[in-house]
């Protein structure tokens, strides 16, 4: 089985691994007790919160723990959003369709169940938010502006600087999802200029259920989790020190060997995109042909079953994906690939091929040779829409 799906999720590094394994066994402590067990916990907890500090080119009090990606978009979505609107009144909240639901859902939810106003930013045909659009939605009554840096379903990369621009110029507060972006792109928060950033371990070789937020000094956010007092009292709970301490190392480690990664995935994936498009009729790339994550290729095929593809693929031996979670049965199309203009005939033939480090020309190969074959298949067996 070759695994081509590492945009749902990584496998967990060995190097990594070993680092979380103490904090499972001898050092069990609490971080926030008194004795030797709780302060060997602490200077590891701290150590890591360190680390993903100078990844981020931020101050370590700067990030908050939380449980994954998710978390971190809603506590950033929700706790800016309310903490604005309490000081200054601001109700507008702009972000796009093709962000990850982590980020939409919460926006609605914020809509429907908070009175926030909430406006849906054009994203042009690669799935970009431009300055353009930013730039005429933005007004005085805007609470927060929250656009991706990498798109986990078609990998284009947004122009963050150019937008985060516009929000400093305008004083709004910028989040950004760089959940998927993380494992390849450069996460320096000064230079994208960015108020809150999410991270999530498990896109980067780290553990599942662990992520932070990066929140700039200065911006409020109103906690979602209440409880004891940790991470400032930011976000309560008991630290999972273990997997704190393996999403510090999978950051380090992913800092460390970027360009070695994108230099490996690059040429795998421009040979993934350049054969598809020549060897299956009516195919298209989706997301941007230059910005976007270099391990990442996704096609939509006219008049296919997507899922179908899927089941196909996966009994001659590739996991890969369709790019979002669309359930068989009654599928509908990706909202992001509707955002982008795509009709129901195309956007239900989706597939996202994503590699990552250990990813080898040989299934790269193997994987390219039988691909033609099982589209015409599912092609063959797609009622038509
Ligand atoms: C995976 C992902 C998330 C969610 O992160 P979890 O850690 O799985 O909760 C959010 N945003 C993007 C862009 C993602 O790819």
């Amino acid at each position: 089985m070759i695994y081509f799906d590492h945009a749902a999720t990584t496998p967990l590094d060995a190097r990594v691994l070993e680092r979380m394994l103490p904090y499972f066994r001898e050092n069990y402590g609490n971080p926030s007790s008194i004795h030797r067990f709780g302060q060997k916990a602490e200077t590891a907890l701290e150590e890591a919160r360190e680390t993903i500090a100078r990844v981020l080119h931020c101050q370590p009090q700067e990030i908050i723990f939380t449980s994954g990606g998710s978390e971190a978009d809603n506590l950033a979505l929700r706790g800016a959003s309310l903490a604005r609107r309490k000081t200054s009144g601001q109700e507008w909240i702009l972000t796009a369709k093709t962000e990850h639901p982590a980020v939409s859902k919460t926006a609605e939810q914020l809509e429907k169940e908070y009175g926030f106003l909430l406006e849906w930013l054009d994203v042009d045909e690669f799935g970009r938010v431009t300055p353009e659009a930013l730039g005429k939605a933005v007004c005085g009554n805007t609470a927060l502006i929250s656009a991706m840096y990498a798109n986990n379903e078609i990998g284009t990369i947004n122009p963050l600087r150019d937008l985060s621009e516009i929000a400093r110029s305008n004083r709004i507060i910028f989040h950004t999802d760089a959940v998927q972006a993380a494992a390849y792109l450069d996460v320096d928060v000064t230079k994208l200029n960015v108020d809150l950033l999410s991270l999530g371990g498990h896109k980067f070789y780290g553990p599942k259920g662990v992520g932070a937020l990066y929140v700039r000094a200065g911006v409020e956010l109103i906690p979602h989790q209440t409880g004891g007092g940790q991470e400032s009292a930011q976000r309560a709970g008991t630290h999972n020190v273990p997997y704190i301490v393996g999403l510090a190392e999978a950051l380090k480690l992913a800092c460390e060997e970027r360009e070695s990664r994108a230099a490996h995935v690059r040429p795998l994936r421009d040979q993934i995109i350049g054969q598809t498009l020549e060897a299956i009729p009516d195919s298209q790339l989706t997301g941007h042909p230059e910005e976007r994550l270099p391990n990442h290729a996704s096609f939509v095929f006219k008049d296919v079953d997507g899922n179908l593809l899927l089941q196909l693929l996966d009994s001659a031996g590739f996991a890969c994906s369709s790019g979002s979670a669309c359930k068989t049965g009654n599928p509908e199309p990706s909202e992001a690939l509707t955002a982008l203009g795509y009709s129901r005939a195309w956007a239900l033939g989706s597939l996202r091929v994503t590699l990552g480090k250990d990813s080898t020309a040989e299934q790269v190969d193997s994987f390219l040779k039988i691909l033609p074959t099982l589209v015409e298949k599912a092609r063959a067996l797609t009622k038509p829409h």
